[in-house]
């Protein structure tokens, strides 16, 4: 047994595996980036055991990667090359539900959808929902800003995290944040944590924000040949003040992937879907939804389709959730796999931005497809590649690079969500150099520092 072995041993006992069986299962996020095997996967769990496992670490000079779910798009979870991988997954308790404050403190490895059934047993719910929520840990969502499809009403996690329990790299544990909906403290150590992708700290607890649920929902569908029309369509539903909490767009093909998957009623000469999601209550929803409608017919759709059934809107809503994973087995069939590049720009900039990715994929050799989170802006280009094949991996990488050039042309920004990890390293150069504002990686690598001088959490993420 080496000393690492013997060391790590020391801490866990067995929850410290060195075996190939079990590595194997953690080497690999949703990305399509290929892993480097790690020395060790480690189970702590409590607080404590974070910390004793970090301490030596630190005084060992070896690399941990921190990792909730495993859902990260970017490489964000992967391994480094010698490291160890530790797995929050005994960390999986809901501590506190305070209904009269609205928050919950829950430790980092609760899933998502997990704290949200608890919760609506109590008549509240965690507002953030992203189309992972099945997997995604609240330790994960916070690392990455994970952001969803409630988000056109919520925003990102950020709005929700009051505080947190986290671990520095020297086995120092912190608090952040308050129980409170209000603080001002100095610096805001916990807004710097959430977005940090496992680099400054490991968080162990959060104080999250919750909202008492809604009575009801709605949907409307829309099918248009242009985006011009829609996006007017969602500006005029912005002006009106309608609480809606959700307005997604699919392109033609990733309505082809969601009809011929789910049995949804798509219009074949549609070139986009807009899905519209109406959160209200018993007395106003179908007020909220008339005019909802009426804004819409009057962006003259090819066609549109309202319902309050409760099952039809959960029914919509879980086929957008389920997009990519229905999109990656389709094309998985045919051998290949999606490279995702996913942008922000402002709404007003939205139809000449999918203008321009489409100019550029009508150009491409590899096919690809469109859908997002519209109303913040958002378009996620899936772009289908043999991933074996370096050359087809280089080009679908260019065209995420082309992508990002559009949404910076167009005042956006090269990752929406789902954080830069190892993947988007380049693109966050590109941005900060058009925003002639290099000195922001600058600032970057002198926080990381003041939380992890050794450099051992989650390195080459973010930037090298
Ligand atoms: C089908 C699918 C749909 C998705 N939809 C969305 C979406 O709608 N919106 C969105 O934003 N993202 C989405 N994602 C991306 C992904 O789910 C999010 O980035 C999510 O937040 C990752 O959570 P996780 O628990 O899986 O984290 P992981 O993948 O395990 O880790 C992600 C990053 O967080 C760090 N991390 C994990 N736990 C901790 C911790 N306890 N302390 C510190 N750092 C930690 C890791 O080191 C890594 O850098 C989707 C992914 C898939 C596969």
């Amino acid at each position: 047994m080496n000393r690492i072995e013997s060391g790590l041993r020391r801490i866990l006992g067995d929850r410290a595996r060195f075996d190939s069986s079990e590595i194997e299962k953690y080497m690999h996020d949703a990305s399509y980036l290929q892993p480097e095997r790690p020395l060790a996967v480690v189970f702590p769990k409590s607080t404590a055991e974070v910390s004793r496992v970090l301490r030596f670490c630190n005084g060992n000079g070896i690399a941990m990667t921190v990792r909730g779910g495993g859902t990260s798009l970017t490489g964000a979870c992967i391994p480094a090359k010698g490291g160890i991988v530790m797995s929050m997954e005994r960390l999986k308790r809901i501590l506190e539900i305070n209904t009269e404050d609205q928050y919950a403190v829950v430790q980092s490895d609760v899933v998502i959808n997990d704290l949200n059934k608890r919760l609506g047993r109590l008549g509240y719910f965690y507002p953030p929902d992203p189309g992972s929520s099945s997997v995604a840990s609240v330790g994960g969502t916070i690392a990455t800003n994970a952001g969803g499809l409630r988000g056109v009403m919520y925003g990102s996690t950020k709005r929700w995290v009051l505080g947190v329990e986290a671990v520095m790299a020297d086995g120092t544990v912190i608090e952040t944040g308050s129980r409170t909906m209000k603080l001002s403290r100095g610096y805001d150590l916990t807004s710097l944590l959430v977005g940090s992708e496992g680099t400054l700290a490991v968080i162990t607890k959060a104080i999250l924000r919750i909202e008492p649920s809604h009575e009801k929902t709605g949907s409307i569908v829309a099918y248009y040949r242009s985006m011009g029309p829609a996006c007017e369509m969602l500006y005029s539903l912005r002006r009106s003040n309608l609480p809606v909490v959700t307005a997604e767009f699919m392109d033609r093909k990733s309505v082809g992937y969601m009809g011929g998957s789910l049995g949804i009623d798509v219009a074949h000469s549609a070139k986009y879907m807009i899905f519209i999601g109406i959160l209200s209550s018993t007395s106003s929803l179908a007020s909220d939804m008339r005019l909802a409608s009426v804004l819409v017919k009057r962006s003259k759709p090819i066609s549109s389709r309202a319902t309050i059934s409760p099952e039809e809107v959960a029914g919509e809503y879980l086929s957008r959730k389920e997009l990519h994973d229905i999109m990656a087995e389709e094309v998985g069939s045919r051998g290949l796999g999606i490279i995702i590049g996913y942008v922000v720009v402002p709404l007003s900039k939205l139809a000449l931005a999918v203008r321009d990715i489409e100019r550029m994929c009508a150009l491409s050799r590899l096919g690809s497809a469109m859908f997002g989170h519209i109303g913040e802006g958002n378009i996620h280009l899936n772009v289908f590649a043999d991933l074996g094949r370096s050359r087809d991996v280089a080009y679908a990488t260019r065209m995420l690079r082309e992508l990002g050039r559009i949404a910076i042309r167009h005042g956006g920004s090269v990752s929406a969500e789902h954080g830069i990890g190892l993947e988007k390293k380049q693109l966050l150069k590109d941005e900060l150099a058009a925003l002639r504002s290099p000195k922001e990686l600058v600032l970057m690598k002198d926080i990381k520092k003041a939380f992890d001088p050794n450099g051992i959490l989650n390195p080459g993420k973010i930037f090298d």
